[in-house]
């Protein structure tokens, strides 16, 4: 029997799935992050990462053939030529970075990615302003130096992680401008998703009883890995996420870009992740009802039937996709006395946002939609379901699988089959 390990380095922890070779899984083990006073990041991933290895049944490790690991996206940081980790790491939200915006507006192509103050490449010029810069060599993503811990191979990332320090992904290079800054600093090469790297080095393969061939391939990040793990793999099909925000993407053979929508494409083998993010969502129903109430009050409301409610739900004013206004009001009035009839406006309200969401993106070139997998906290939500077929004119379906881990695994066991 051949297995596969994904591992994932999320926000709330770290996770270990095992597959088989069905793609069924075998084993998950989580690490949860707890705040140790003193402890730095890079050390609790490596004793996250070490102490997964170790509760992974003894069974399922001796034929483990493949091992990916996702991390955050735009997490980074740099380490000296032995791959230790000179500075703390940047979290992907970390904004610092912010200060270098306007050397990086002259240098990156307009509405470019990794124009915002959280991107990789921001974060790494912001790096470069630091006294610790000058012990560095190499520059790397949460995600690849944690498989370098497995494998042993400095300065290697794939082309995921790499989408916000400003790889070409559809060139499969470095742009000509990035090249042209000659950063005194060794850049990852970067590989396709899941390509082996190297054997997992064997004074670990023998300390945890891995198999001596088991394989480390190229990661990814983790909100790619969640999208993996739905089940997608035809272009049309698309995954919306039902969390506290909406967040809508559809596998598509054509790339689309919008930097005003927000809109950018990840590269999928020889297809395009095309996607947008906006403010409605949760959060909104939240303010007005929890968790409970949303199941109790949603199961009174008749699906079939369209509210005249025409909401557009938002905390406060602003959104970026499917409209790009950043003053556009929240609009939830007029506010019926029955608390079914309001639940019903919201619902469908956040319904036809979504929808014109899928619209857009294929206004703008992106495949038709075909069906709809869904995942989040709404993702239960039957009458929710029913609500959005009627509007997006497809089937929805609840996601196979939400784990990012389950998602890296699959990878990992591609890796091997390629
Ligand atoms: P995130 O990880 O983005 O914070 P989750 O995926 O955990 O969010 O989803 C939480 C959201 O799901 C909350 O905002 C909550 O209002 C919403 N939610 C929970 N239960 C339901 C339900 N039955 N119907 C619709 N929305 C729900």
């Amino acid at each position: 029997m051949n297995f596969y390990l994904g591992m994932d380095f999320g926000t709330s922890g770290a996770r270990a799935v095992v597959i088989n070779h069905q793609a069924s899984s075998m084993a998950e083990i989580k690490y949860p992050w707890v705040d140790e006073a003193g402890a730095d990041l890079a050390t609790t991933w490596e004793t996250a990462l070490f102490t997964l290895l170790g509760q992974i049944p003894e069974k399922l490790r001796r034929n483990i053939q493949a091992i990916a690991i996702n991390g955050t996206s735009a997490t980074v940081l740099l380490c000296d030529a032995i791959g230790k980790p000179v500075d703390a790491p940047l979290l992907y939200n970390d904004g610092r970075g912010s200060v270098v915006l306007p050397q990086l507006r002259n240098i990156a192509p307009l509405h470019h990615n990794v124009l915002s103050a959280t991107s990789s490449l921001a974060k790494l010029l912001w790096m470069m302003q630091q006294p610790t810069f000058s012990q560095a060599r190499y520059f790397l993503h949460q995600a690849d130096w944690l498989g370098f811990l497995l494998h042993g191979h400095l300065g290697v990332s794939d082309y995921h992680n790499a989408l916000k320090l400003g790889y070409d992904v559809e060139n499969l290079k470095y742009p000509q401008w990035l090249e042209h800054l000659q950063l005194p600093i060794q850049l990852p090469t970067v590989l396709p998703p899941g390509t082996p790297i190297g054997k997992l080095r064997p004074e670990i393969a023998s300390q945890f009883n891995f198999p001596g061939d088991c394989l480390v391939c190229a990661g990814t990040t983790d909100s790619i890995a969640a999208f993996l793990a739905s089940g997608v793999t035809s272009p049309g099909e698309a995954v919306t996420s039902l969390g506290s925000t909406l967040v809508v993407k559809l596998l598509s053979r054509t790339r689309v870009e919008d930097a005003q929508y927000g809109i950018y494409s990840h590269r999928l083998g020889n297809l395009w992740l095309t996607g947008g993010a906006s403010n409605t969502g949760g959060a909104v129903l939240k303010q007005f009802f929890s968790d409970a109430e949303l199941e109790k009050l949603s199961s009174k409301i008749d699906a079939t039937k369209a509210s005249e409610l025409d909401y557009y739900p938002l905390l406060q004013p602003g959104d970026r996709f499917p409209i790009n206004d950043p003053h556009l009001p929240p609009r939830l009035t007029p506010r019926p006395d029955d608390p079914v009839e309001f639940l019903h406006g919201l619902l469908e309200s956040i319904a036809k946002i979504e929808a014109r969401g899928y619209e857009l993106l294929e206004e703008m070139g992106a495949d038709k939609l075909t069906r709809v997998y869904t995942a989040g906290g709404g993702a239960a939500n039957s009458k929710w379901c029913g609500i959005r077929e009627r509007h997006l004119n497809v089937s929805v379906v609840a996601c196979m699988n939400r784990e990012a881990a389950y998602g890296t695994a699959l990878l990992a066991r591609r890796g091997v089959r390629r």
